[in-house]
């Protein structure tokens, strides 16, 4: 059966999410394809979620540009979507003279009048762990952390409160000119999907489906970092995001509170091959130098987690947003790397322009709703939590202990679009199974509730891709079995 949309986005990672949202201010059918479960499954997922200040764009580019424009959405979307940002700030770390001249630069770039570069001791008064080796920090109050997948899932949660549909568990694989627009295929579903235009933000995958097109696009390399999660009880060890000076090829190892309580340090800079999210021996051992030259005595016997990250980089270094030259109507996003996350709000934006000078008739709605973020019952006072739980019980019953996570969050996860359907999505919405155990207590409730809630068989439930079975047979016939295999 053939479905047709006015706009089709392929991906649901930040930028297709904040595509989708920000063309669902206006009179045009949208559809998300997806080929994971889930948003927020490619590079948005894995990174360190900083809202890089102005100091720290680069100039005269197209991400510069896209970062810049940027900025001011993080306060205006705040009443359209509630997504919490905690504005740490930043320290820019000198560990020699040499360095100054980039402090000076970012002082110069940031045009902000609390910014100031400051001697050790007022540092060491800002931030008491600092390294004693550091001989300058630049201050920058602007910059803030944002938890990526709470910003995906608010814009996204916000794009379908007003109208675009998502659909996942769909890889798109190829375009075909159909009389009424593009045709778009796909590796599993038999229905067709027909747009008159089509956003290409498949992260890694767009230059590949650039290629379908026959538009030809540098290859992708990948470039992997890797991280240390420390636990909750680390919480004000490290208050700003502390910057070390940027190397030639990234912004360097950081060390970086989370707005959950953690502190989150990395991420090195090592070419890999496309999809290779393993951590190393030597890579942590990397971030782990790299870290300890920023801060003294960092308690990394708190790790609770490590993982690793991809970012997906163009020969020239920045964005590439064109229309193919085949199907005018289809926009290619490739090399959205770092700040891609800051430059979200201005990408969308950006490609909304491009689209309405193509043709789309981009006219406001008459009414837009609103995306309201439910209580986080960790944040809520004494007081709350009592008013929630007299509202339901299930405020009160605890399904993650580390967390502090309700069965009353979950039941939302589960069922508000586009809703949870695997550990991971429950993780990203919730923060079940983030915590010190990391699901050790939890993760058998949750298999229980989504089983008692969804109608879930044991084998429907996924960690996180299609391929991820969590409950696999009964141990002792998994075991006479794996015996008889070897
Ligand atoms: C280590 C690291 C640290 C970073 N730190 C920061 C930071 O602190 N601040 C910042 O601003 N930016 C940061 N970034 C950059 C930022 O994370 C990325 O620019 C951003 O997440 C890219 O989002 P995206 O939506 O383009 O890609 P993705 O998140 O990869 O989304 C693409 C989506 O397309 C889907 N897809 C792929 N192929 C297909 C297909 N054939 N059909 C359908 N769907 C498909 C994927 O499953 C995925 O969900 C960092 C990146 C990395 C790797």
């Amino acid at each position: 059966m053939k479905k047709r949309y006015d706009v089709i986005i392929l991906g649901g990672g930040v930028v297709g999410c904040a595509v989708a949202w920000y063309l669902s201010h206006f009179e045009c059918s949208i559809l998300v394809l997806e080929k994971e479960l889930d948003v927020c499954c490619g590079i948005s997922k894995a990174n360190t979620g900083i809202i890089h200040s102005r100091s720290y764009y680069t100039p005269e580019t197209m991400k510069g540009e896209l970062h810049l424009r940027s900025l001011p959405w993080f306060h205006q979307a705040q009443d359209e979507l509630d997504f919490h940002l905690a504005r740490t700030g930043a320290l820019t770390v000198a560990l020699s003279p040499d360095d100054l001249a980039y402090l000076r630069l970012l002082q110069e770039r940031g045009q902000c009048p609390e910014a100031e570069i400051l001697g050790p001791k007022d540092t060491q008064e800002l931030e008491p762990n600092i390294s004693e080796n550091m001989v300058a920090a630049y201050y920058d109050p602007q910059t803030a952390v944002i938890s990526p997948f709470r910003l995906t899932l608010a814009l996204a949660e916000g794009a379908v409160l007003n109208g675009v549909d998502f659909v996942f568990n769909v890889p798109v694989i190829d375009f075909h000119s159909d009389d009424r627009g593009i045709g778009i295929e796909t590796e599993t579903e038999t229905d067709y999907y027909v747009a008159h235009w089509v956003v290409n933000s498949t992260g890694f995958s767009a230059p590949a489906l650039a290629e379908k097109c026959g538009d030809g696009v540098p290859p992708l390399q990948a470039y992997r970092g890797e991280y240390y999660v420390l636990d909750k009880e680390t919480r004000g060890y490290v208050k700003h995001v502390l910057y070390p000076v940027p190397t030639s090829l990234s912004k360097g190892i950081l060390v970086s509170p989370t707005p959950e309580g953690n502190i989150l340090v990395g991420p090195n800079f090592e070419p890999v091959k496309p999809g290779d999210t393993s951590t190393t021996v030597q890579g942590l051992a990397e971030v782990k130098i790299g870290a300890q030259k920023l801060v003294h005595h960092l308690p990394f016997d708190r790790t609770i987690q490590i993982f690793a990250g991809i970012r997906s980089v163009l020969p020239e270094r920045d964005f590439h947003i064109f229309f193919s030259h085949r199907f005018s109507n289809i926009v290619h996003l490739c090399g959205i790397e770092s700040p891609g996350l800051t430059a979200s709000f201005g990408i969308a934006e950006y490609v909304g322009e491009l689209l309405e000078k193509r043709g789309l008739n981009l006219v406001h709605k008459a009414h837009f709703n609103l995306r309201k973020n439910a209580p986080i019952f960790s944040e809520c006072s004494w007081e709350e939590r009592e008013r929630l739980i007299t509202q339901d019980p299930d405020w009160g019953r605890l399904v993650c202990r580390c967390e502090e996570v309700t069965l009353a969050e979950v039941k939302r996860a589960l069922f508000v679009p586009p809703s949870a359907r695997t550990i991971d999505g429950l993780k990203r919405r919730t923060r079940v199974t983030a915590g010190r155990c990391q699901g050790s207590f939890c993760e058998m409730h949750l298999l229980s509730t989504m089983i008692a809630l969804l109608g879930f068989s044991e084998n429907d439930i996924r960690k996180s891709g299609i391929h991820s079975h969590c409950l696999v047979g009964e141990t002792r016939e998994e075991r006479e079995s794996y015996a008889t295999r070897h």
